[in-house]
């Protein structure tokens, strides 16, 4: 069957193949024009204490502003750059952006953000780069932030598909930064592998929480359990109404983030005020 009509499959499988070799070349012609366009922005997203209500650590997610496209948001173009040393190029300018952002939001309030942490995404490929441990060094030093206050989201992918990157995790945990692994249970990693990983926090994917189910409310129970037993924290991603928040909080999860508890924000509609402390304004402004 194969061979009848082969020909002109492979004519259209070639063209479909340009094309998209095509697309995916002009893409990373723009992200680059964009990174040198200062067309990126961070939006930032608080993770609460789900007991206290204060406001423990905040994540940047990336997002474009194109010229023409309007917002576009990370899924329609990281993946592209991590087919290229361009999402090492796109980490390092997070990096810089995000250290330097908590530092200035601790110099307007040191009392309420002297000690709220900072989450950066990392992705696989420049967590395998050898350039990361220095690049996240520098980061540091040039903003004043301690490396107790940067965390690394990393994914289970990375600690799996890549031999250094493991190497790498180590050498950043020994400068104090904390490592997060982020939408666990979407992977391969199972629950007894969490022992030996060397993360500081789990971060539970958002599609849990979703779920009514009572076999999945087990699977977060279980989950969360395990976590703490072997002494890590965990944070419930996705939290979008008060009954998940209540789930979380008889289940004994002590962090979240999610829509409810406040969305992504640019930094210039995030309010600091030196004598409130942290806080957290307006869930959904
Ligand atoms: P993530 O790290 O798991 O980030 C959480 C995503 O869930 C974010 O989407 C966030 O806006 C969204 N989210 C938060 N709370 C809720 C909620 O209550 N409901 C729903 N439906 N969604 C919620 P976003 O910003 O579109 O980012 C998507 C993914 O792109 C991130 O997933 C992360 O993997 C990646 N990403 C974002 N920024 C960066 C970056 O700077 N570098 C890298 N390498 N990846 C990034
Ligand atoms: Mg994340
Ligand atoms: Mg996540
Ligand atoms: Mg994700």
């Amino acid at each position: 069957r194969a061979k009848s009509n082969g020909r002109g499959r492979v004519e259209i499988f070639d063209a479909a193949l340009r094309a998209e070799l095509d697309a995916r070349a002009r893409l990373e012609a723009e992200i680059r024009a964009g990174l040198a366009g200062g067309q990126f922005e961070l939006h930032y997203q608080p993770v609460m204490s789900v007991a206290t209500g204060r406001l423990r650590s905040y994540e940047a997610l990336i997002r474009w502003r194109h010229p023409e496209r309007g917002m576009v948001p990370p899924n329609d173009f990281i993946p592209t750059a991590e087919e290229s040393l361009l999402i090492c190029e796109i980490g390092r300018w997070v990096l810089d952006t995000a250290t330097r952002q908590l530092a200035a939001w601790t110099r307007q309030d040191p009392q309420g953000h002297g000690d709220v942490t900072m989450a950066v995404n990392i992705s696989a490929r420049h967590l395998a780069s050898r350039t990361l441990v220095d690049e996240v060094r520098q980061a540091l030093h040039e903003s004043g932030v301690p490396a107790s206050r940067l965390v690394l989201e990393i994914t289970e992918t990375v600690l799996l598909d890549e031999p250094t990157a493991d190497a790498h995790l180590g050498d950043l945990r020994a400068l104090g930064v904390a490592v997060s692994l982020d939408d666990f249970g979407t992977g391969y990693t199972s629950i007894g592998q969490l022992q030996k990983l060397q993360v500081d926090t789990l971060k539970i994917d958002q599609s849990f929480l979703r779920s009514q189910e009572p076999a999945t409310q087990a699977l977060v129970q279980l989950m969360v359990t395990a976590a703490h037993a072997f002494g890590l924290d965990v944070v419930a991603e996705g939290v979008e109404t008060q009954e998940q928040l209540d789930r979380l909080v008889a289940i004994g999860c002590e962090l979240a983030q999610g829509y409810y508890l406040g969305r992504p924000r640019p930094a210039r509609d995030i309010e600091i005020s030196p004598s409130a402390g942290p806080q957290v304004n307006a869930a959904n402004g």
